[in-house]
């Protein structure tokens, strides 16, 4: 069964090698470390409660986008964590001023708009 097993290896780094590494979500408590780390998803929990989602800008801005979670807040994110260990955020970020990145998170992919 060799040649099935150079097929899987050859398929297996077509589709790892086409897919960026996504992001690892990690939940902290009440408030973010002081240097947040690039492709991470920050969650912050206070109280059993999801407050804000926070990531370095993928744009390279180094800015830090904030998306509260809170449904009393506007505007508002719904944040969906996936067994893998990735997350998915709804609606899409878009930062409006600044570098004006505007983006779906899906997975812990980011995926951009026009
Ligand atoms: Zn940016």
């Amino acid at each position: 069964m060799k040649w099935f097993q150079t097929a899987w290896h050859w398929l297996l780094r077509l589709f790892v090698g086409r897919k960026a590494k996504p992001y690892r979500t990690v939940i902290v408590n009440e408030a973010l470390p002081a240097q947040l780390v690039a492709n991470t998803l920050y969650v912050v929990e206070d109280d059993g409660f999801l407050e804000q989602a926070a990531m370095l800008c993928p744009c390279g801005c180094k800015r830090i986008l904030h998306m509260n979670l809170l449904p009393d807040d506007r505007p508002c994110w719904q944040l969906t964590q996936h067994p893998d260990g990735t997350a998915t955020l709804h609606p899409s970020v878009w930062r409006k001023k600044d570098c004006g990145s505007h983006f779906w998170f899906r997975r812990g992919q980011v995926i951009w708009c026009e």
